[in-house]
């Protein structure tokens, strides 16, 4: 096989055609509805317990922290009403070791730790804070609600896998955390980051509709009618039930499609699943989310080096170290205006000295990632739409796929409108993904407020 062949053969296994995006489309419907049945299904379809839209007057100080894939956030929330507010905030990178692990207590820890000192710097001494402040937890990984407070661990995601957590309820995990430095913080709420995403945006944009994750996950969250959600049914309180209060559901549709019935799944994609800490979970996630698209690169080359199709007479061991690439590679491949760049960035990260026919194909290789995640990351928003019959409205969107991959959104707008073929200029789509107001920290503080405000006025 020659290179030319080897390529249109991964170009045409890596191109999403509109019929495939139609059925793909058709099956998430499906799935969606299944995840939200008495019985469940692949997608979990999560309840959060957030009832009701914010109305944009919600005030008050509010703690917040991200615990996402790659970084912790804490931040502090001033909400000023009339859908504004302001914050501060800091970020800590989370130490590659604590992804894994046998005890909770060194992650959890080491939240609580920065939590405390960040409480120090923004109101000086512990002591001089009267009474405990609200915290809104932003948990970006599967949990299971029974109520706003709690979340149970459904699985690990992101190439996470910490003993110990999966199946016990992460709320008191960090509570007990923060006793131990008696820090004056208590957690009111848990949150999914898609959750908080779709709440914050709410807040000052009406015309919201989900909030979305396209980042080292990808995940999706909308209001449905919490009287026709199935699987809720003899479970909601009385007050809910009269009241047919709309309810955030966190879909955590990174899980569709986990029976393999319509994605069109490469050898690649089958290879990162079946190595990864939880095979058989997450196929959507792994094909599009950006923990794994500098993968799919990384086991492409070497696919086409064990036919001696490239870097040929090259030592690249250097190559075969596990996720060697991370996002960043295909998005500054792709986006790199001067070419040379990828040959700078395979000699120096890789000790690989490139070809010019290689890093065309390198380069061209990105574009067909890219462009899969993206035209893939749009069928669960269409399938939403679809469940509810949404026709227009704005899809708040986050994540650094979302805010960092080259051509990520106007690739998505495209596929919206090879599914629902609205044939008018870009601008004027009915469907539209804005960026994200600042869920994690902003979304968990307008939750945490909603539900003080619930529990004083005796609401469940
Ligand atoms: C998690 C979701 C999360 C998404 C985006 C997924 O791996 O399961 O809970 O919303 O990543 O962060
Ligand atoms: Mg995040």
């Amino acid at each position: 096989m020659s290179l030319e062949e080897a390529f249109e053969e991964t170009k045409k296994e890596l191109t999403i055609t509109t019929d495939q995006l139609n059925e793909i489309t058709n099956h998430f419907v499906d799935e969606l509805n299944k995840g939200a049945s008495v019985n469940g299904g692949n997608i979990p379809m999560i309840p959060s317990w957030v009832l009701n839209y914010p109305t944009g007057n919600e005030t008050g100080e509010y703690l917040a922290i991200d615990l996402g894939g790659t970084n912790l956030r804490v931040v502090l929330v001033t909400l000023l009403g009339e859908g504004k507010f302001k914050f501060s905030s800091e970020k800590y990178p989370i130490p590659e070791p604590m992804r894994t692990g046998n005890s909770p207590d060194e992650l959890f820890d080491f939240i609580a730790l920065n939590l405390h000192n960040f409480v120090i710097s923004q109101f000086g001494e512990i002591n001089k804070i009267e009474k405990p402040l609200p915290l809104g937890f932003t948990f970006s990984y599967p949990a299971l609600q029974t109520a706003i407070n709690t979340g149970v661990l459904k699985t690990w995601t992101k190439g996470f896998d910490i003993d110990g957590v999966e199946g016990n309820d992460v709320v008191p995990i960090l509570q007990n955390s923060i006793n131990k430095l008696k820090t004056p913080i208590n957690v009111v709420a848990l949150i999914n980051d898609t959750t908080g995403t779709l709440v914050a945006s709410k807040y000052s944009d009406n015309k919201t509709i989900m909030g979305l994750i396209f980042g080292t996950g990808v995940n999706g969250a909308y209001y449905d009618m919490a009287n026709e959600i199935p699987k809720l049914h003899g479970k909601l309180p009385d007050d809910i039930v009269e009241n047919n209060e709309p309810m955030a559901i966190n879909c955590e549709y990174g899980a569709f499609d986990n029976e393999w019935k319509v994605l069109p799944r490469t050898k690649y994609d089958i290879q990162i699943d079946n190595e990864s800490p939880r095979p058989g979970e997450q196929f959507y996630e792994k094909m599009i989310a950006g923990y794994y698209l500098g993968e799919v690169l990384r086991l492409i080359l070497l696919d086409y080096y064990s036919k001696n199709l490239i870097f040929k007479d090259q030592n690249i061991k250097p190559l075969q170290v596990p996720f060697a690439m991370d996002t960043s590679y295909p998005s500054r491949i792709e986006e790199a205006k001067d070419k040379s760049f990828i040959d700078e960035l395979f000699l120096e990260s890789f000790n690989i000295k490139i070809t010019s026919i290689e890093r065309n194909l390198i380069h061209d290789l990105c574009i067909l990632i890219g462009t899969r995640a993206a035209r893939l990351s749009v069928c669960g928003i269409a399938a939403i739409c679809k469940k509810r019959n949404y026709t227009s409205g704005h899809c708040a969107s986050d994540g650094s796929v979302f805010n960092r991959y080259p051509n990520f959104k106007s690739r998505a707008h495209n596929a919206l409108n090879d599914i629902f073929q609205w044939n008018c200029d870009t601008k004027d789509y009915p469907i539209q993904l804005i960026h994200a107001e600042d869920g994690s920290g902003v979304g968990a503080a307008i939750i945490a407020c909603l539900t003080e405000k619930r529990l004083e006025q005796g609401k469940s």
